[in-house]
C-alpha cells in the first residue's frame, strides 16, 4: 500500500502517518525527517536544504527527489509525509511508484481548522525547539501550502484518489478513523 498524508503544517500529518505505519508494517518516509537528517548529518544535501527549510520555502524538487528515490527504490509500500508537496513531485512521484511497481492506493487529507494549526504548531516549538517553528516560519509555511501544496488536493480528487479525513479530536480517534479508511482499502474488515 502506498498512502500520502495531505494537510497543512499542523495538522497532524507526521503523527497519524508514524501510527499507520506502525499499524500497517510498512515505512514511514517523511521529506522533514529526511532532509532534518541529512542537516544533522552535515551532508552536501543537507547544507544545501537548510536555508530553504530555515525559511519555511520548499526545497528545490531535485534535492527531494534524490531522497525519495532512494527511499523507494526497494519499498513494497509505504507512507508518504510532506510528499508530494507541488504538482510537479506529484507528477514525479507517478512515475516513480509506476517504475517501480507500485501503485497509490490513496491520499489521506486532514482537514483541521485554522485555530488548530496555529496552537498546534505553537505547541511542538516549545516541546522540540524545531527552527523553522518561529512565527514568521510558520507563517511563510502557511502561503508555501496554501500555494503549491493545496492544488494537489484537486489533482488527487480528480484521480479518485482523495479521501477527507476529519482530523479534529483526539490522536487515537483521529488514528481510528484512518486505520478504517485503510482497512477499507485493503478490501478488509468492512463488508
Ligand atoms: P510541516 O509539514 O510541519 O511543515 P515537514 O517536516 O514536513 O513539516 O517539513 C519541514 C520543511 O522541510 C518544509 O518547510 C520544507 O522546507 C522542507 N520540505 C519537506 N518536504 C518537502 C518537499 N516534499 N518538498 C520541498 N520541501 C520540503
Amino acid at each position: 500500500m502506498v498512502w500520502i498524508f495531505l494537510g497543512p503544517p499542523g495538522a497532524g500529518k507526521g503523527t497519524q502517518a508514524v501510527l499507520l505505519a506502525e499499524h500497517l508494517g510498512i515505512p514511514h518516509v517523511s521529506t522533514g525527517e529526511l532532509l532534518r537528517r541529512a542537516m544533522r548529518n552535515g551532508t552536501e544535501l543537507g547544507k544545501k536544504a537548510k536555508s530553504y527549510m530555515d525559511a519555511g520555502d520548499l526545497v528545490p524538487d531535485p534535492l527531494i527527489l534524490e531522497l525519495v528515490r532512494e527511499v523507494l527504490a526497494g519499498a513494497k509500500g509505504c507512507i508518504l509525509d510532506g510528499f508530494p508537496r507541488n504538482i510537479a513531485q506529484a507528477d514525479v512521484l507517478g512515475a516513480i511508484l509506476k517504475g517501480v511497481g507500485l501503485s497509490l492506493t490513496g491520499v489521506l487529507r486532514l482537514d483541521v481548522p485554522d485555530e488548530m494549526l496555529v496552537a498546534r504548531i505553537a505547541g511542538r516549538a516549545r516541546e522540540e525547539s524545531r527552527a523553522d517553528d518561529s512565527e514568521a516560519t510558520v507563517r511563510n509555511r502557511l502561503k508555501v501550502y496554501a500555494e503549491q501544496t493545496a492544488p494537489l488536493v484537486e489533482y488527487y480528487r480528480r484521480a479518485g484518489k482523495l479521501v477527507d479525513v476529519n482530523g479534529e479530536g483526539s490522536i487515537r480517534e483521529i488514528q481510528t478513523r484512518i486505520r478504517e479508511i485503510a482497512a477499507e482499502a485493503a478490501g478488509g474488515t468492512k463488508e
